[in-house]
């Protein structure tokens, strides 16, 4: 099938995207907004975000998904990565944690960093990547500089900073100190109202930092370690070899994000799941639901499927193998190493 030039106007002689680190193939990632219950309740999230609404799923319904998953995908190493409202609220996470370590899987969590020290001690030997969500209305400063340490010793840590224009400076402050942790990587977010799609009234200077944060923020942090990540930048394929790397957000930010007609690997290299505990190849929902973590007989796909959407706008999404016809053989992968 040919590409198009109104579904990829810069790409017309592409016909594959891939992973640029092939070791990338290797995982399937399931992205999972588990619930809706926080302890913070920010002016600009949605109250469906944090208003407890949902109950958190029953363990053995998780634990037996979780186990499906594994066993649908031999051989490949399986990422959980889980979301909340605010997911260590949930009593039996931490248990699942530790099923999941056990089975070999890997485990990255987005938390706002709230819970204590002590729950994030027991915690972290059993997951892999924590992103830290600093959320200045509610959080504490201290507390949250001190989570941040703690995580960045043992797993790989990024830290995000919740920029509403009234606490821009405290904010500041705080991710000043923060930058001073290695091995992180950091950004300082601009926020939109109710995270539609409309920015916050930010002032000219506000917009200069925001947009010059990787030369006093990102490019400072010292690093010592190496992480093992799952997903990344990706590469698109001529057929005549010929290659350019992209990342998800060139590809957004350059109007390029769209791969209508190609045969997408969402559901097969990934998967996500609602809080109601329906399951999708992507957060684009392609296909419709694939079923629910509570149906016994799930069969969860193995092939790719049509692109019929004019967008591909998350960032898991884009970065998900997509072809227009066979995909090239590369020469045989390194041995990953284990981290
Ligand atoms: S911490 Fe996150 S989930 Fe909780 S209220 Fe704030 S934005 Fe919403
Ligand atoms: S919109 Fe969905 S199906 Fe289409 S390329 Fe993106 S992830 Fe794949």
């Amino acid at each position: 099938m040919e590409l198009s030039k109104e579904s990829a106007p810069d790409f017309p002689d592409y016909v594959t995207l891939r992973h640029l680190n092939k070791d990338h193939e290797n995982y399937v990632v399931v992205n999972w907004c588990v619930g809706n219950t926080c302890n913070y309740s920010c002016s600009y999230c949605p109250s469906g975000l944090h208003d407890g609404s949902v109950k958190w799923p029953d363990f053995s319904t998780i634990a037996r998904f979780c186990r499906s998953v594994v066993d649908h995908h031999p051989g490949k190493k399986v990422y959980f990565e889980f979301t909340g409202g605010e997911i260590t609220l949930w009593k039996d996470f931490s248990k699942l944690a530790e099923v999941l370590f056990l089975m070999g899987c890997r485990v990255g969590i987005i938390s706002n960093g709230s819970r204590s020290h002590q729950f994030y001690e027991k915690l972290i030997p059993m997951i892999d990547h924590v992103c830290l969500s600093y959320h200045p209305e509610s959080a504490k400063p201290d507390h949250f500089l001190k989570t941040v340490q703690m995580c960045a010793k043992e797993i790989r840590t990024h830290v995000n900073f919740m920029m509403h224009p009234d606490f821009f400076l405290e904010n500041l402050d705080l991710a000043y100190k923060v930058k001073e942790i290695p091995n992180i990587s950091i950004a300082i977010q601009p926020l939109t109202k109710e995270m539609g799609e409309e920015l916050f009234d930010y002032t000219d200077t506000q917009r200069k930092v925001i947009n010059s944060q990787n030369a006093f923020l990102a490019r400072q942090i010292q690093h010592d370690k190496a992480f093992e990540y799952y997903r990344g930048a990706m590469e698109m394929h001529k057929p005549d070899g010929e290659t350019i790397k992209m990342s998800p957000q060139r590809f957004i930010s350059s109007g390029n994000n769209s791969w209508k007609g190609w045969h997408c690997y969402a559901g097969v290299e990934q998967i996500v799941v609602d809080m109601k505990g329906d399951i999708f190849r992507g957060w684009c929902l392609e296909g419709g639901s694939i079923g629910n973590i509570r149906d016994e007989n799930l069969e969860l796909p193995s092939q790719p499927v049509l692109c019929s959407k004019s967008y591909c706008h998350c960032n898991l999404d884009i970065m998900t193998t997509k072809t227009q016809g066979q995909l090239p053989v590369y020469e045989p992968a390194e041995v990953p190493v284990e981290l």
